[in-house]
């Protein structure tokens, strides 16, 4: 299936999870099942291209895309975990949401020094979580320098964000 075709497969649920907010939901993408395959096939291109060595992939729907990315291309997946769910000595790192504050965390002793890590979400908006990331992988020292994600919206500039940080960005749809 083309990007196209994938993106009629996209929900927008209005009002969620707060009023005036449009959400695009991807459950009704992963549950068709040439949708699902051909999603994690173009972003694993993608991802092959970018030279990954492993992929990480971000609570909760990162860990859809990304493990299945991983799987696909023979990789190991680091999850980028919310906070206090690993049960051994993590790394974290706090980020600003539009309201309020949020947390990453990671394994460090799943990356070896100077893997090529490629971070996979199911969508990109301010960018903020995945520049996150980004510095967090790095805290633990891996080489980050692509971000694929399945959605893009542009009119929150996130891409754009990520690529002042120096990250190539890539996403099947806007
Ligand atoms: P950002 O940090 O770029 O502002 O937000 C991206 C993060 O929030 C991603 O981890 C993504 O899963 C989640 N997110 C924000 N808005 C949406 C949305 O409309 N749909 C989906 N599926 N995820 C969203």
């Amino acid at each position: 299936m083309t990007p196209d075709e994938l993106k009629a497969l996209v929900r927008t649920v209005p009002d969620f999870p707060a009023p005036g907010i449009l959400f695009r939901d991807i459950t009704t993408l992963i549950s068709h099942g040439a949708g699902l395959a051909a999603s994690i096939g173009h972003l694993a291109q993608m991802a092959k291209q970018a030279g990954a060595a492993a992929i990480a992939g971000m609570e909760a729907r990162g860990f859809i895309f990304g493990a299945a990315v991983a799987a696909h291309m023979g990789l190991g997946f680091v999850p980028v975990r919310k906070p206090g769910k690993l049960p051994v000595k993590t790394i974290g790192i706090d980020y600003a949401l539009e309201y309020g504050r949020d947390r990453l965390e990671i394994d460090p002793t799943a990356i070896p020094e100077g893997q090529r890590v490629v971070i996979i979400d199911d969508l990109i908006a301010t960018g903020g979580t995945a520049l996150a990331a980004a510095e967090l992988l790095r805290m633990a020292g891996a080489s980050v320098t692509h971000a694929l994600f399945v959605i893009d919206l542009p009119d929150l500039h996130g891409a754009a964000r990520l690529r002042d940080a120096g990250l190539t960005v890539e996403a099947l749809m806007d």
